[in-house]
């Protein structure tokens, strides 16, 4: 079976962005408006060597009810068929829809990749490491515009398949 790797988080945390640079073609929409991306988007992957399915859950039509959707019902289906989760937060800013994320994934915290985007530089990387009270094991602070930490998320992925 072909392992599959989700990415989640709330609008506009940087979800597609991380997608298309993992993937390397812009098949997810990224905007600066929470929104426009649709649906989930699989997309076959290498991980090293090993071949993976990386789902985008941008979410359907409005990333709000697709947040909802991801909390509420349809989506947590993904949850629990993923073999790991790189669940995004971004070290600017933690909101009320972060929280709200963090609970519905206690459950898969085995699974998890905390993943803290918009690292852009030095100066922001000592705020990766507050996110470890959310208490999940593996944490990387990455920049998916810039390209940083890209090569550590894939390496503590590669160790959780
Ligand atoms: P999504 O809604 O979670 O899919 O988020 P997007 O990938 O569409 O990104 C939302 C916005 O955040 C866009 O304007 C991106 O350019 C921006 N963004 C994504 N990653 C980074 C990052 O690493 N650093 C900064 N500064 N902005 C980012
Ligand atoms: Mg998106």
């Amino acid at each position: 079976k072909i392992p599959v790797i989700s990415i989640v988080g709330r609008p506009n945390v940087g979800k597609s962005t991380l997608f298309n640079r993992l993937i390397g073609k812009r098949r997810a929409i990224t905007d600066p408006t929470p929104g426009v991306t649709r649906d989930l988007i699989p997309e076959r992957w290498y991980l090293g060597n090993h071949p993976v399915t990386l789902v985008d859950s941008g979410g359907v039509k409005v990333e709000r009810e697709g947040f909802d959707d991801l909390v509420a019902n349809k989506s947590l289906s993904l949850l629990s068929q993923s073999d790991a989760i790189l669940f995004m937060m971004e070290c600017t800013a933690v909101t009320a829809e972060d929280e709200e994320l963090l609970t519905a994934l206690r459950p898969y915290s085995e699974k998890v990749l905390l993943v803290v985007n918009k690292v852009d530089g030095p100066k922001r990387d000592d705020l990766v490491w507050e996110y470890y009270q959310y208490g999940f094991q593996r944490v990387v602070g990455i920049s998916a515009t810039h390209g940083l930490g890209i090569e550590d998320l894939e390496d503590t992925l590669l160790g959780m398949l």
